[in-house]
């Protein structure tokens, strides 16, 4: 049983083609290396080129500055499609030019033409800086500093969890510039930040058990020095740019948990098809039957309220509450899926090779990255 994630009424017609393209390139070069780079834990450069080959890579950009300007339905058609083929190498694709969107947004266009057209043109791959070793959720706990000194900036603290930390060519950056205890959202800003400018120094941490396609970097800044010209947007406002930043990319999140729920409801479905107990194929209990059905609910019911939060999102009614609840129900729907899933195979859920096994563990993350799920739950009360 395949699900039809492709004609589905949900998809919105524009953004059909785009799925289509990436579920082609995903048969091609994702499914067939996700075990192998599983094992060895590398970066798969080879399979980001190709997805740069096929225009897949950084195509949120806009075509002014070499991208192919997809929009957020767009972005989540294809994290679909990359996630139910593997997650790791789905979210070095999509990490490429993650954080680049503030560029797009509310970059100059002497910050757009040196930095963000590189990345358009797939020439530089970047990342976004925000969790900290002491804190990911606490967005105004953090303690990385930016001060002023003259004609430049400079940070002092450290970045953890810091995708293409050490790959990129530069990251996006978010650094406390202000102390006013009473405008605690107003101490922050966004910067741009070279990986070769002086005093940044970043090395891989340690290994993981699931997305190990994928590279996360601690970053210590030691009196890391940019140009202040350097400063995305208005001193202050990076809190308030990261908020907004992140109604989109939690629409995204929710993509690559329903991508990878479908990969656990695909691969549940074949295992029970093909194994026997008791005289039976196993298919034939009841049992089965439900959770099965189950399985299929709790991932068409997320996907109907990812597609509809996506809607919400880019209408921009109530986005933070719509993003927060698809980025809950879909990467809740992978953990849930990937868990039954794992029961349905029997003793052979636990073959670390087992696709079944990958899901479970990558399915892990999302429920933490882009702001863990408890933290989505106080959003969705808050704004309800
Ligand atoms: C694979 C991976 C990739 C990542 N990529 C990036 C990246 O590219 N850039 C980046 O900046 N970060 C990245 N992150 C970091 C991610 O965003 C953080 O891990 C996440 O925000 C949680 O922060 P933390 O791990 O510090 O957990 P903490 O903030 O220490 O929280 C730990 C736990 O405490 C609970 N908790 C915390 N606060 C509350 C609260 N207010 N209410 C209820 N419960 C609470 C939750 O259960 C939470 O999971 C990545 C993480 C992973 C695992």
């Amino acid at each position: 049983m395949e699900l039809d994630l492709l004609e589905a009424s949900l998809v919105p017609e524009h953004a059909r083609h785009v799925k289509a393209e990436a579920r082609e390139f995903a048969q091609e070069h994702i499914a067939p290396n996700a075990e192998a780079y599983y094992d060895s834990g590398d970066y798969p450069w080879e399979v980001l080129e190709a997805g740069m080959d096929a225009g897949l890579v950084a195509a949120d950009v806009p075509e002014a500055y070499g991208g192919r300007d997809w929009d957020l339905y767009q972005i989540l058609a294809a994290a679909e499609e990359f996630y139910r083929a593997d997650a790791g190498i789905g979210l070095t694709l999509q990490l490429a030019s993650f954080g680049a969107e503030m560029t797009a947004e509310y970059g100059t266009e002497a910050q757009k033409a040196e930095y963000l057209a590189p990345v358009g043109r797939n020439e530089q791959i970047t990342g976004l800086a925000v969790s900290e070793p002491e804190t990911g959720s606490d967005l105004a706990g953090m303690t990385t500093s930016a001060e002023k000194q003259g004609d430049e900036w400079v940070l002092n603290g450290e970045k953890y969890w810091v995708g293409n930390g050490v790959e990129a060519d530069w990251v996006t950056l978010y650094a406390k510039t202000g102390d006013d205890p009473d405008n605690r959202y107003g101490n922050y800003s966004m910067f741009i930040v070279p990986t070769d400018a002086p005093g940044y120094e970043a090395e891989h941490i340690p290994e993981k058990m699931g997305m190990r396609a994928s590279k996360q970097a601690h970053i210590v800044l030691d009196d890391c020095r940019i140009p202040e010209t350097n400063l995305l947007g208005e001193e202050g406002a990076g809190f308030y740019m990261l908020a907004e930043f992140f109604n989109h990319g939690r629409i995204v999140v929710g993509g690559q948990g329903l991508g990878i729920a479908a990969a656990a409801v695909e691969e549940a479905w074949e295992f029970v098809h093909g194994r026997n107990a008791f005289g039976k194929q196993i298919n034939e209990f009841q049992a089965v039957q439900h959770t099965l059905a189950d399985m299929r609910l709790t991932f068409e019911q997320a996907r109907s309220l990812n597609w509809r939060a996506a809607e919400k999102v880019v209408e921009n009614e109530k986005a933070g509450l719509w993003a927060s609840m698809a980025k809950v129900a879909s990467t809740e729907a992978a953990v849930d899926c990937s868990e039954r899933g794992m029961q349905l195979h029997g003793g052979r859920s636990i073959f670390t090779d087992r696709r079944i096994a990958r899901t479970y563990r990558d399915a892990r993350i999302p429920v933490i990255y882009e702001g863990a799920n408890e933290i989505q739950r106080n959003l969705i009360y808050s704004q309800s």
